[in-house]
């Protein structure tokens, strides 16, 4: 691609200079592109502009009108006030500036200004500026009600709002002719999609006629951005399916169908969907790169036991990786309970194994004795060969690192992979973060699940909390207490897991067996405290977020969450899902500051028990976040316009032309790909070297 326009240098814009391209480049304006999408942060007319003649002191305030007055007052504290008298047809009203007295060389009577601020009483009512635009010299003649729309941009000190308005007076024109340079995507798919050409995009979000032209720009810029993390992740995806030989099953249902039958309970529908487009994948000469997401509870561990079945039907192996050895012994019961019938045999590889033990673990691996093998992070250390590895399944996969979920991936052919998440998450943040991934999703539980019963507390209602959890335990009962830290911290006045240990032993529970739990616990020794809740040794464990992951304790009836305002709404859900597993009625109590208790947050938490739901409204309220992990806030740097709670239709486009173009053309060599790969370039270079796609 020859140097663009739009890659130019913002000092060799019309009107701004080295001084200014400095102060421009500082606040992330480098080059023509980066004016071009430097889009207005809000967008005013009349009907969102107030009628000066209506302000009342305290209002927050939009205002437009011309400069009758205008002049400096010094003050008695040196301070020099820059100060105007503005009107409308309605009205009259003093605005300030304190310290602004240039603004008197730069304003001039007759001039109008869009002016945003609160109103305040000093000496009669005055509009405290927050910010303002002195509209087009030529406007100021027009009838602000003719649809005119105001436009305020994010400014900064150095570069305010009329500067940046001037930069776009003079230069928008030619930016915006130069905008369909790196138009990607072809006329029809764009009309089908229903995206306008970028050139038009930026003439609605630079020049609205309508206050609905900034988002029908805003859906354009935000399906890009979605399209090009998608294609970047399409390129992951072709790799991992398509340029490695696969497995390509038989089914002969000599072990899936005993089982079905034998099962105390049919599968739910949504169990039944979601193996079907597992055993889709399985049995296409492609290999499966699969996600499947489902809420706790929603019935995994038997999707990825029939998936498991598949691989052995056919004569392969098939392996169980988890994050802790507690997990793994469990799933290790639970399956063996059921396939041992049938004649599969289920080997256990764990780090807590003696040499012995562990040397004939690995020869039924290595001779293929065993089908099915269940572990830990020790499955993929070295020297664990399997005879016939088919299938991959790897349980709270965001428990371990890229590198180890792939570990066992690698090996010619490629065993199919399936990873599985308890953290529901919406599908538009799904499909954003695992793109590269098929998503199946179970998003219904087996009927005759009891609803977790859930109540909010303020902290003077500790001391009837524990009664309550007395009364639990009192009838055989088993419980949990989370605090959010291990240890009292100084800055904040917060109980933690240990100090509040203690307290609940010595002056609460003296007469329990209670056991502490934390993440800066040896292991063996975090191991030792779960086996013996397990075994019910301990009535009442005092926890941090450690127990999130999966552990099934079926007397567990009582979970009390402490600073529950210190939680995420998906991290309390995973932490509910630990109770309410066996048949009796079971609780979760939430002790939170009065104001969470009183707001919405916790209250949707309390009413709801759909996972997916509760992380919509979670995915709402804390907004996207940073989702690749560069940065610790704000919003992800990658999607400044796309919204994940809003742009679900656009990010399914978005997928699907991807994977259309990358599978048509993985190397993105045809021409009409040209500008796709060269944007996908600009913007993704990092990326695509991490991925080593590309
Ligand atoms: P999770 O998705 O949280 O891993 P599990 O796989 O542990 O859930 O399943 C939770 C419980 O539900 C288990 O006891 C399992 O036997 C049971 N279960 C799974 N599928 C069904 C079903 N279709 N009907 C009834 N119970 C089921
Ligand atoms: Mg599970």
């Amino acid at each position: 691609m020859d140097l663009s326009k739009l890659d130019m240098p913002v000092q060799f814009l019309k009107g701004v200079g080295p001084r200014r391209g400095e102060s421009l480049a500082r606040m992330g304006l480098v080059t023509a592109r980066d004016v071009l999408y430097h889009v207005p942060r809000r967008y005013d007319d009349a009907s969102t502009v107030h009628r000066i003649g209506d302000l009342a002191v305290g209002m927050d305030a939009t205002i437009v009108g011309r400069i009758r007055t205008k002049g400096v007052i010094p003050t008695r504290a040196r301070l020099r006030i820059f100060q105007a008298i503005l009107e409308d047809e309605s009205g009259r009203i003093t605005v300030t500036w304190p310290g602004q007295p240039w603004l008197d060389q730069k304003l001039k009577e007759g001039d109008t200004l869009l002016v945003s601020g609160s109103v305040k009483f000093f000496h009669g009512p005055q509009l405290q500026p927050r910010e303002f635009v002195i509209m087009d010299r030529e406007d100021s003649g027009a009838d602000k009600d003719q649809g005119v729309i105001f436009t305020s941009y994010p400014a900064s000190e150095d570069v305010p709002q009329w500067v940046l308005r001037g930069l776009y007076e003079k230069n928008l024109d030619d930016l915006l002719s130069r905008a369909g340079d790196e138009e990607y995507m072809p006329s029809v798919e764009r009309d089908r999609i229903g995206l306008l050409p970028l050139p038009e995009t930026f003439r609605r979000l630079h020049r609205p006629e309508t206050l609905l032209d900034p988002e029908r720009g805003r859906q354009r810029l935000a399906f890009d951005e979605l399209f090009f993390l998608q294609v970047l992740q399409a390129l992951v995806r072709h790799r991992e399916t398509q340029t490695r030989s696969g497995i390509r099953f038989e089914r002969s249902n000599d072990l899936i169908r005993p089982l079905l039958e034998a099962l105390p309970f049919s599968l739910t529908d949504a169990q039944t969907r979601v193996l079907r487009e597992i055993t889709t994948d399985m049995t296409s000469e492609h290999r499966m790169n699969r996600m499947l997401q489902g809420d706790v509870g929603s019935g995994k561990t038997l999707v990825a036991l029939f998936a498991m079945l598949v691989a052995v039907e056919d004569g392969h192996q098939a392996a169980l990786m988890v994050p802790t050895e507690i997990l793994a012994e469990q799933h290790t019961r639970t399956i063996r309970e059921l396939v041992e019938p049938l004649g599969v045999r289920v080997a256990l590889l764990t780090g807590r194994l003696k040499a012995a033990a562990r040397r004939e673990v690995m020869s039924e691996i290595a001779s293929g004795a065993a089908s099915i093998v269940i572990g830990t992070h020790a499955l993929i250390q070295d020297g664990v060969e399997f005879a016939r590895l088919g299938l991959t399944v790897v349980d709270e996969q965001h428990r371990f690192g890229v590198r180890q979920r792939m570990a066992l991936a690698e090996r010619d052919p490629s065993p199919d992979l399936l990873l599985m998440s308890a953290t529901p998450i919406p599908r538009s943040l799904a499909m954003t973060l695992y793109g590269d991934l098929d998503l199946s999703i179970l998003d219904e539980l087996p009927p005759g699940r009891q609803p977790v019963q859930t109540f909010l507390r303020g902290p003077a209602g500790r001391d009837e909390v524990w009664e309550f959890v007395r009364r639990e335990l009192d009838a055989g009962r088993q419980g949990y207490v989370v605090y959010p830290l291990v240890d009292e911290s100084e800055k904040v006045d917060l109980r933690s897991a240990t100090a509040q240990f203690e307290f609940l032993s010595e002056e609460v529970f003296p007469d329990r067996r209670l056991g502490l739990l934390h993440g800066q616990m040896p292991g063996d020794e975090k191991d030792r405290v779960m086996r013996a809740f397990l075994a019910g040794e301990i009535d009442l464990l005092v926890a941090t977020t450690v127990i999130e992951v999966g552990i099934d304790v079926a007397n567990a009836s009582i979970m009390v969450i402490d600073h529950a305002e210190r939680f995420g709404l998906s991290q309390l859900h995973q932490l509910r899902g630990r109770v309410g597993r066996g048949a009796d009625e079971s609780y979760c109590v939430l002790i939170a500051e009065p104001g969470e208790v009183a707001g919405e947050r916790l209250k949707i938490f309390r009413d709801t028990s759909d996972g997916f739901e509760i992380a919509r409204a979670d995915l709402q309220i804390r907004g996207q976040g940073d989702l690749f992990g560069s940065q610790q806030s704000g919003r992800d740097p990658n999607l400044r316009f796309a919204d994940l709670t809003r742009d679900e239709a656009i990010l399914i486009e978005a997928q699907r032309l991807a994977r259309a173009i990358v599978e048509a053309d993985p190397e993105l060599r045809a021409q009409a790909h040209t500008a796709v790969r060269n944007v996908l370039y600009a913007r993704h270079a990092e990326r695509l070297a991490f991925y080593e796609v590309g």
